[in-house]
């Protein structure tokens, strides 16, 4: 046949919190060549609960491979060019699984969920002086409801399978990489039960420092150590792809996948750093997704953050290459409030439809939008925060709820940025910026003009997924793609340049920052 003659190809598996996706690039050009998105069902059992099943997860990721291949094969494009496969994934995510039945224990506690808020707040009300960044200095995190340890601290104590598990060394905890990671491996019959330096430095479990989980962390949250993944760097083969047809649903053409080294893991957050190519210190990107997550590349040193961040694991691109380090802004709730518009209002029909609808009034029209649905991350980590509309008149409708909508996200990076800025006394002169919401050109208007500082946006839109390819095509042994930003010079990006007014003033001044806003929802709910 007339095989498309491409050189090495990289795939990765990109699972998101609202969808999955399976994509093919071009190893030499980083040209995204086919992909495939599915949606992923979320659970709301209970008011703050998030949940998502593990194996749908599965089936989810063994369906775009199928649909994937079967396009490259419409393409003429041999699925035999794919030299190696990286894995990113929602981060903190918590699941657990029983290793001989391969079966999932409970469904996937997503990182959003607040049913652990009562025991975070016990946990900080022991410490000394109350204080949530007691673990901090090796975490580089707050207690908070966020990270992974509580969650599985609640499974061990609510989950009787689990417990049970425990006891009878049946149990693996993982988050979404570990668990997709020992299916595709071959699960009961031979998986390989790790993880990478960044899904683990989002555990709480995890020393930042010396990379290794670390034993008083576990015995503070009191979790048997051996029910922990290997923890390996981002960037190495950590085992082939074995595609069980028993399990799967899908087996067409992902079959041929089969004997493909899985070469690259990483947290969705770092996937995109890396996608990004902000790979020097002081280089930062947001994604907005269901959340928004602001990160600075700060080098080979972690830096503690004075004004609410995190400090996190950024990447370490092979065994014996240096961990680099980053701080992060999260904000919880991004796209998820453009999903709250369309299922629980009911305003508007797909999230596009939300762009035409802010744009045709093109101002919220005084009405303030703080989605606080999960309580508040950074820079405030307060769990006890809800979410406020406020501003309403009779004449507010939901053109100006779906401006707000936007405004909202835009505030909210802008608290993070300001935090950035003060820790570490450089301010960015440009954001570099990705992920599903950012295809809304009104939102990335918004927010040069919030931010005071162009926006640029890739036009490669899947810069997560390219960060997990290229982690896994620059893998020892695989070696198929150089991390030389100089190489991909073909990259090309969008820039919105704030927007000056007719009087010479930026559109937005600082007052408008949104935060004595996120401060209400704050304090609303503390009963101040
Ligand atoms: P994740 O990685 O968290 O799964 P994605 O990067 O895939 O998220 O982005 C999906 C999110 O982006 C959804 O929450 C969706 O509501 C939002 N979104 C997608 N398209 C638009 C749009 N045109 N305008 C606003 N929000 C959008």
């Amino acid at each position: 046949s007339n095989r498309i003659m491409l050189g090495p190809l990289v795939a990765a598996i990109d699972q998101g919190t609202s969808s999955t996706r399976f994509l093919v690039f071009n190893a030499k050009t980083a040209e995204l060549l086919s992909h495939h998105q599915v949606e992923i069902k979320q659970s709301f059992p209970k008011e703050g609960w998030v949940e998502e099943d593990p194996k749908e997860i599965l089936q989810s990721v063994y369906e775009c491979m199928d649909r994937t291949c079967e396009k490259l094969t419409q393409l003429n494009i041999d699925i035999s060019n794919i030299k190696a496969i990286g894995v990113t994934n929602q981060r903190e995510t918590t699941l657990v699984w029983d290793k001989e039945t391969g079966e999932p224990l409970y469904n996937a506690i997503v990182w959003l969920d607040l049913r652990t808020q009562s025991t975070v707040e016990r946990l900080i009300s022991k410490t000394p002086g109350r204080n949530k960044n007691h673990l901090k200095h090796k975490t580089g995190l707050p207690i908070s409801t966020y990270f992974s340890a509580v969650k599985l601290r609640w499974l061990l104590d609510n989950v009787d399978e689990v417990a049970e598990a425990v006891v009878t060394h049946r149990a693996m905890f993982g988050t979404v990489d570990s668990w997709l990671i020992w299916c595709l491996t071959g699960g009961k019959s031979g998986g390989v039960h790790c993880t990478d330096v960044t899904n683990a430095s989002r555990t709480m479990l995890f020393n930042i420092h010396t990379l290794d989980w670390d034993p008083e962390l576990c015995k503070y949250f009191d979790i048997p150590m051996e029910i922990l993944p290997k923890v390996r760097s981002s960037s190495e083969i950590y085992g082939l792809m074995v595609i069980d047809v028993s399990h799967c649903l899908y087996k067409k053409t992902s079959g041929s996948l089969t004997g493909i080294p899985i070469s690259g893991c990483l947290g969705d957050q770092s996937a995109a750093l890396v996608g990004q190519m902000c790979f020097q210190d002081g280089q930062a990107k947001n994604t907005y997704g269901t959340g928004c997550f602001l990160l600075r590349n700060t080098g080979a040193k972690p830096v503690m953050s004075d004004h609410g961040l995190l400090t996190t694991v950024a990447y370490k691109l092979g065994r014996d290459k240096p961990a680099c380090y980053a701080l992060e802004g999260s904000v919880a709730i991004a796209g998820a409030v453009v999903r709250w518009l369309k299922d629980n209002l009911g305003i508007i029909q797909t999230s596009t439809e939300l762009e035409k609808l802010a744009a045709s009034v093109g101002t919220s029209y005084g009405c303030y939008f703080v989605p606080a649905f999960s309580g508040l991350y950074a820079p405030y980590w307060e769990p006890s925060a809800r979410g406020i509309i406020c501003g309403l008149t009779q004449f507010t409708n939901r053109s100006h709820l779906a401006f707000a909508a936007l405004e909202a996200v835009c505030f909210q990076t802008r608290e993070i940025l300001d935090a950035m800025n003060q820790d570490s006394g450089i301010p960015l002169t440009q954001l570099q910026v990705d992920g599903g919401m950012t295809s809304n050109r009104l939102l990335m208007q918004l927010q040069a003009d919030i931010l005071c500082i162009p926006v640029v946006k890739p036009s490669m839109p899947e810069t997560t997924a390219l960060g997990a390819a290229m982690a896994a095509g620059a893998a020892e042994g695989v070696s198929v793609w150089s991390l030389r930003p100089e190489d991909l010079s073909e990259v090309t990006s969008e820039k919105f340049e704030p927007q000056i007014n007719p009087e010479g003033t930026r559109r937005f001044s600082k007052r408008r920052s949104s935060m004595p806003l996120t401060t209400v929802a704050v304090s609303l709910n503390m009963g101040e």
